[in-house]
């Protein structure tokens, strides 16, 4: 699990590519007409990192699934007046850094240079600050990256990084503090959204303003943000920033009830409509449930392990990994003790592959026909995945097998397993009453205890 993408090593390979892919567009730059300098400094820059993020999905990330989609419009306001108040903050982070001198002079001034470049022209200046840069920097940073750290740390040490491997990127220290500031932001409303909506639309933002400031004030690029300030500037200067933190605060604050209120959605990662309907009426209500058809999940899901705990995990990691969504997945057999515990984990293909539900039971009927001990169990193990955790928990529930098949509801072996207790198979005694003591039932309280 540790060496799960991404390492700092894949973080290398990932700038490797970066690196890679600039070379040649760095030397076009020194041969292109210097009247098409700002187009092609935009093709420098934005194709580069279109095919780092290429590489990077081809490399590591193959089947996840990058989320665009708009949500929680409700929160434009709030988001909009926080995003400023971050610009302030990470602006401001600037004065932290002394003056450039020597070496980072130099730097600093080519930097100025080529911001005065792309600043140069209206509509290819645009096109990279506002709009390349949102959308193929949020794809890279929050829908690549962010999404493969949340699964894999706890989720504000998964921000913290991703926005210090964003800071890191900028390639220059006085837009490290501001990016890895203003990363902390967009990490959050990813982790919350799970969508590069918010984190586009603030990137769309900040970068917009930027640029028409300094299309207004002639203050080309980051040029003016290191000057000193001193007296009664100064003192403004610190309570906008007093200010811009308080209101953070209080607007995370805001953010954490808000999320807090909104269902959970979970997975369900069966075939099974009869397993859909009995975890949807055992969760809690605040927990919306989605089946594998919501999420646009087709074919079938893999289950080749040799433990019902293995094929749990199996299932819920095809869904909860790529589709990066909370999932549960349950493996369930009946164990019958004269057959020493089989048909277990081979239940669903007892009578064969593609065995149906009555060709099984036949087959156990037949199986146990001369035994005088009918003592069997129904096994349930229940997996779930959030975020970077994975649990099982199992549940039982004994009984014994019947000489033949009774009743019309249920599925699978119900109409030939009584409960221990009980006269009715599970068939003969209806939904509501099997929902409260099955195998399924037990784990998924013990599960509902975990969320
Ligand atoms: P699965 O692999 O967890 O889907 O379950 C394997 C087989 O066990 C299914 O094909 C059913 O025949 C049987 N099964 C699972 N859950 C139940 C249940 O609640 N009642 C009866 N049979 C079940």
């Amino acid at each position: 699990m540790k060496n799960r993408f991404p390492t700092l090593w894949h973080f290398a390979v990932i700038f490797l590519f970066y690196i890679a892919f600039t070379i040649p567009f760095g030397l076009i730059q020194l041969i292109a007409p210097k009247s098409l300098d700002a187009w092609v400094m935009l093709l420098a820059y934005a194709v580069p990192l279109l095919l780092t993020i290429w590489a990077t999905r081809r490399t590591y990330d193959k089947k996840g699934k990058l989320n665009y989609k708009p949500a929680y419009f409700d929160l434009i306001p709030l988001v909009i007046v926080v995003s400023y108040a971050f610009l302030i903050v990470g602006e401001s982070t600037v004065f932290l850094l002394p003056e450039p001198t020597g070496f980072w002079k130099v730097i600093y001034d080519e930097l100025n240079k080529s911001m005065e470049k792309i600043f140069s022209n209206y509509i290819a200046g645009f096109l990279m600050v506002a709009v390349a840069a949102p959308i193929l920097e949020e794809t890279l940073f929050r829908g690549i990256i962010l999404r493969a750290l949340l699964k894999k740390y706890k989720p504000y040490k998964a921000i913290l990084w991703s926005a210090i491997a964003f800071g890191i990127f900028h390639l220059n220290p006085w837009q490290f503090l501001y990016a890895t500031v203003l990363g902390l932001f967009l990490g959050y409303m990813y982790w919350k959204t799970k969508s590069l909506f918010y984190p586009i639309l603030i990137h769309f933002m900040l970068n917009s303003t930027a640029f028409f400031t300094a299309q207004m004030m002639d203050m080309k690029g980051t040029e003016g943000l290191t000057e000193h300030l001193s007296g009664d500037d100064l003192q403004k200067f610190i309570a906008m920033i007093v200010i811009a933190v308080i209101l953070i605060i209080m607007a995370w604050k805001y953010f954490e009830k808000y999320f807090a209120r909104v269902p959970r959605e979970i997975v369900v990662a069966t075939q099974n409509r009869h397993k859909l309907k009995e975890i949807g009426n055992i969760l809690p209500e605040n927990y919306r449930l989605k089946s594998l058809q919501d999420i646009g999940f087709k074919g079938n899901l893999k289950e080749t392990g040799n433990t019902l705990e293995d094929n749990a995990l199996q299932k819920v990691r095809q869904i909860a990994i790529p589709y990066d969504v909370d999932a549960i997945a349950d493996d369930t057999g009946l164990e019958v003790e004269a057959l020493n515990g089989a048909p277990g984990v081979y239940s669903a293909r007892y009578a064969g592959d593609n065995a149906s539900y009555e060709d099984n039971v036949q087959k156990l009927l037949e199986e146990i026909k001369d035994k005088e001990n009918r003592k069997a169990q129904f096994r349930t193990v229940v997996a779930y995945s959030k975020g970077d955790k994975e649990y099982t928990v199992s549940g039982t529930v004994k009984g014994h097998i019947t000489t033949e098949p009774r009743g019309a509801g249920g599925f699978g072996y119900d109409s030939v397993f009584v409960p221990e207790g009980y006269t009715q198979t599970f068939a003969e005694m209806g939904e509501e009453q099997k929902n409260k003591i099955s195998h399924r039932a037990v784990a998924l309280q013990k599960l509902k205890e975990i969320i």
